[in-house]
């Protein structure tokens, strides 16, 4: 449906035709007679990884809450996804291993509530969304470089694209879509309005990956994240996918290197995660080569705060804001980004710029600011420390602590790290109460087994099932 375009030609651009810029073309598709993707990589017809996307070689986690938004923007993309072999982990505790801040969340024990999560390779993700993209007739795909937008300094405005050839192409409306790297800041300047404040956090990331074939039947689990913590900076994770492979990647923060081989990785895997795990990975064949990447810093671009822009573009996906990669975050930031895109273009053009702008903004803080307490307190990054991120990490920390062995927090925790509920919501006293009441629990029954020496086992702290609740829902996050 096309609504309040007063515009001339009725044809929008889009420079980048990763996840980001697929999502930004699926909408606008409904408001423009045309739409043209220019993406400088080749576009495989494949179900593969291609050479400008470097994450596909690494663990690349699509979240719960990304797979909701992203059926939201291509209907029916689940079910074909499932069709074509994506496991699926629903309500199965056997099919997720998962710690944080070192404790290994609600371990067997089935969850409450809802909770539905799709493991796509990163290549099979991007392609199934480019299949639906480029199916639909008045978008159009160009293998090409964009060199700038065109800027026109009588009205103030970005007017179209220029392209790495010469030529110019006009457009009433330019998205920015071409990744961490965007060269908006610097065009932006030069066009007179200056730069956008840039936040940053040095997380100093660094993956090793190595996809691995482990034999049917060794591992339950699809899913398995352990994240780094405060005295253990190095993490793991393994994704099981569509074509039968693990893709396995051991991580270091804070400049820590992760192992060079995969017999390292595989020493990590046996000091962070279940012995069950450990010795699948080392019965395990390595596939292809190990691949490594850097991830220094990351960055949220604050177009929210500049005073002016020019109207006629607007920047999207990871040209924005680009989150530490460990959490898992960005395609569903983007399938976010694009439904705020299609709310504010269904309430006209005017002011669109600034508007999108805000609404990016509101989405992006809850995340950015989680992710900077735990990177910041957790996770040895460098960057600012509000007075307030060491005792909201210290009540983090008890609640993760008593969620290991209580099903209702630990999914209290799962939805709100998987985005599925809103980052803003404190958990309600009743939450607050189980978590005193479990580390409780859990400090006596430490203290009777140093006084007798045995095992008065942690399993005494377990919640009873009695106690187990159904945990209140609330909103989705922004
Ligand atoms: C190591 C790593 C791991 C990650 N892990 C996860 C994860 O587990 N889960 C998750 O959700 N997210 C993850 N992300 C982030 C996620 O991959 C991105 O958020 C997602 O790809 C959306 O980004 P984007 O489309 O904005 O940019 P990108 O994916 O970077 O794509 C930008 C596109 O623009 C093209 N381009 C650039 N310049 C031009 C130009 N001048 N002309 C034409 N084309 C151009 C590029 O070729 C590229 O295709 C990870 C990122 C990294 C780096």
């Amino acid at each position: 449906m096309r609504r309040n375009l007063q515009s001339r030609s009725h044809h929008a651009v889009v420079i980048g035709g990763s996840i980001a810029g697929l999502c930004a073309a699926r909408v606008l598709s409904d408001h423009f007679d045309r739409v043209t993707i220019y993406e400088r990589d080749e576009l495989p017809d494949e179900p593969v990884n291609r050479s400008a996307i470097p994450q596909g070689l690494h663990v690349h986690l699509l979240m719960a809450r990304g797979a909701q938004e992203l059926e939201s923007v291509f209907p029916g993309l689940l079910a074909d996804m499932v069709d074509a072999g994506v496991p699926v982990i629903e309500n199965r505790p056997e099919s997720i291993h998962f710690s944080a801040a070192g404790h290994v969340l609600g371990t067997g024990q089935q969850m409450l509530g809802e909770f539905t999560a799709y493991v796509p390779s990163r290549g099979h993700l991007e392609w199934q969304i480019r299949n639906r993209v480029l199916s639909i007739p008045n978008v159009s795909v160009a293998r090409q470089v964009v060199s700038q937008p065109r800027f026109d300094p009588a009205t103030r405005s970005v007017t179209g694209v220029v392209l790495d050839d010469g030529e110019t192409v006009a457009a009433d409306l330019v998205v920015e879509a071409s990744g961490r790297g965007s060269r908006l800041p610097v065009w932006l300047e030069e066009w007179g309005f200056g730069r956008p404040r840039e936040d940053q956090i040095q997380v100093g990331v660094t993956y090793a990956s190595q996809r691995v074939h482990i034999p049917e039947g060794l591992i339950a689990e699809k899913m398995v994240v352990c994240g780094a913590a405060l005295d253990r900076p190095r993490g793991m994770g393994m994704l099981f996918h569509e074509d039968g492979i693990w893709i396995v990647t051991a991580f270091g923060v804070a400049k820590t290197e992760p192992p060079r081989d995969f017999a390292g990785i595989c020493a990590l895997a046996e000091t962070l995660l279940p012995p069950h795990i450990s010795a699948a990975l080392r019965a395990g064949d390595p596939v292809g080569k190990m691949n490594f990447h850097r991830y220094p810093t990351r960055k949220w671009r604050r177009y929210d705060k500049m005073a002016e822009l020019p109207s006629g573009i607007i920047p999207f996906g990871d040209a924005v804001a680009s989150l530490n990669p460990t959490f898992g975050q960005g395609v569903t930031m983007a399938a976010l980004q694009a439904n705020n895109l299609r709310a504010v273009l269904d309430d006209g053009t005017d002011n669109l710029v600034a508007r999108l702008a805000k609404a990016t903004a509101r989405t992006t803080l809850p995340v950015w600011l989680m992710n900077a307490v735990a990177d910041i307190e957790e996770h040895g990054a460098q960057g600012p420390r509000p007075w307030w991120y060491g005792p909201l990490f210290g009540l983090f920390k008890q609640f993760v602590g008593a969620a290991e062995t209580d099903p209702v927090l630990a999914e209290w925790f799962l939805r709100r790290t998987s985005l599925l509920d809103s980052l803003w919501v404190v958990p309600p006293p009743r939450l607050v109460g189980r978590a005193i009441r479990n580390n409780v629990r859990l400090w006596r029954a430490e203290r009777q087994r140093m006084h007798t020496g045995g095992s008065a086992a942690a399993h005494s702290a377990v919640v009873p099932a009695a106690e187990r609740t159904e945990p209140t829902l609330s909103t989705p996050a922004e």
